[in-house]
């Protein structure tokens, strides 16, 4: 079965950034079958877009989905702060909690035009059990693409580690359930829905052994490897403490870097750092808005493009965004880069690069973050005939300038996620309520 997408404004995020102003995508079997602008190809099936733009699916390369259940605490609180105060609260999480806190959290990047999501999960309770599976769950339902990570930490605060002791775990059952779990749910190859990814949470709430162990795992398991990096001044005061080193130079020390790894945040590098990342081909999920929310800084994101590194969008978690919005997230790029280095750090059409084909090559996959013959059909319809892009002729930066915007229709595999702006498989007021009843039990 052939669909033609036709009478759209396509940017297809290809590595030249190549456009078609009046032009159509063909999609046969949840693949990219064709691209192009003028005559349109024959197909069993034509969807006039009606002059809107169409982009490759966001993705996003950085989050906790369970922190919607948590948002608006710890206000004027920095990282280590705000985490003490919420790791109490978080103890408390169980699947339950996991599926309705997962499902609002992919229900708001699926409305922003987020085709495929990382979820770092770390707090695993003792007793807990079915959070990674109640995520996917709420993947598989709405319909996006998940990489779900068994995350960690075993660094507790009686061994000088910032978690509360009973929020932090074993090794070898850190191991031994990422093993089982890569074993239930990982998929490998092109168009792969759920995978599983190795993520030890951070310096300071994860051991050197930890840390050690989880790469050598991911390695023999051939997944990919992420954890949070430099994201505030106490972050690297506290690694020059315990560690005698920075934080970039702790990784480099422990053979932790490489074109398998991706790290959060990554605001407090020094340029030699940057030659580092670029080197070993080391990615960075950049989190503009939840570096903002916390007093952070900034990331060097120009001077990592710059280098060659490879750089990705995430929304971070829904505590300190406080939003699930991708879309938003590629101005907040736009606007702190310029913020930072002026007018001329960063175009638009760079910010949504980011946001796909940079995000995409940040999580290991060449299959998606761009709409090029062979591709997944994973793609982002937006009208252009409301309030907001009145007056723009560029459309493609009008959309990012004049973010955030709700999604017309997001399109998995080939597939319907989101048409008319609603979810397709599932009710967003439903979801709504679903989460509020539980997020009652979290509260202050
Ligand atoms: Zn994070």
């Amino acid at each position: 079965m052939k669909r033609l997408f036709a009478a759209g404004w396509i940017a297809t995020c290809d590595e030249a950034g190549t456009e078609h102003e009046s032009g159509w995508l063909l999609v046969e079997d949840g693949v990219v079958a064709a691209v192009g602008g003028g005559a349109e190809p024959e197909a069993d099936e034509r969807v006039d877009l009606g002059g809107a733009v169409v982009t490759p699916g966001l993705v996003n390369t950085h989050h906790h989905l369970y922190q919607t259940l948590t948002r608006a605490r710890a206000q004027e609180s920095d990282l280590f702060a705000w985490l003490r105060e919420l790791y109490p609260v978080w103890s408390r999480i169980d699947a339950e909690a996991e599926y309705a806190a997962a499902r609002t959290g992919l229900a708001e990047l699926a409305l922003s035009g987020c085709t495929t999501v990382f979820d770092h999960h770390y707090v695993f309770p003792r007793g807990s059990t079915g959070l990674i599976e109640a995520e996917v769950q709420a993947a598989r339902e709405i319909g996006v693409r998940i990489v779900a990570s068994r995350g960690s930490m075993d660094l507790g605060v009686s061994d000088g580690g910032l978690p509360p002791d009973e929020l932090v775990e074993d090794i070898d059952a850190v191991l031994a359930d990422t093993q089982r779990l890569v074993a239930e749910l990982h998929e490998q190859g092109p168009g792969a829905r759920v995978q599983i990814a190795v993520a030890p949470c951070s310096p300071f709430s994860v051991t050197k052994k930890l840390m050690t162990e989880s790469a050598t795992l991911a390695r023999q398991l051939g997944l990919t490897l992420h954890t949070h990096l430099a994201e505030t001044v106490e972050e690297e005061a506290y690694c020059m403490e315990l560690y005698g080193c920075t934080a970039v130079e702790y990784l480099t020390d422990l053979d932790w870097l490489g074109p398998d790894v991706w790290c959060a945040h990554c605001v407090h590098v020094s340029p030699d750092d940057i030659v580092d990342f670029a080197g070993s081909k080391t990615g960075v999920a950049h989190c503009p808005t939840s570096n903002l929310r916390l007093g952070a800084g900034i990331a060097p994101v120009r001077e990592y493009l710059d280098a060659g590194v490879r750089v990705g969008l995430g929304v971070d978690g829904s505590a300190s965004n406080e939003r699930g919005d991708l879309l938003n997230e590629v101005k907040q790029a736009l606007l702190l880069a310029r913020g930072r280095g002026g007018p001329r750090a960063m175009t638009a059409r760079e910010a949504l690069q980011l946001g796909t084909r940079g995000s995409a090559s940040v999580l290991g996959r060449d299959d998606i973050g761009s709409l090029e013959p062979g591709k997944r059909a994973d793609f982002a319809v937006w009208r252009t005939d409301g309030l907001e892009l009145g007056g723009t002729d560029d459309l493609v930066a009008g959309l990012v300038f004049t973010a955030p915007h709700r999604v017309d229709r997001l399109v998995v595999e080939g597939e319907d996620v989101v048409r008319g702006g609603a979810l397709v498989h599932a009710d967003e007021d439903e979801i709504a309520s679903a989460h509020r009843a539980q997020a009652r039990r979290f509260a202050r």
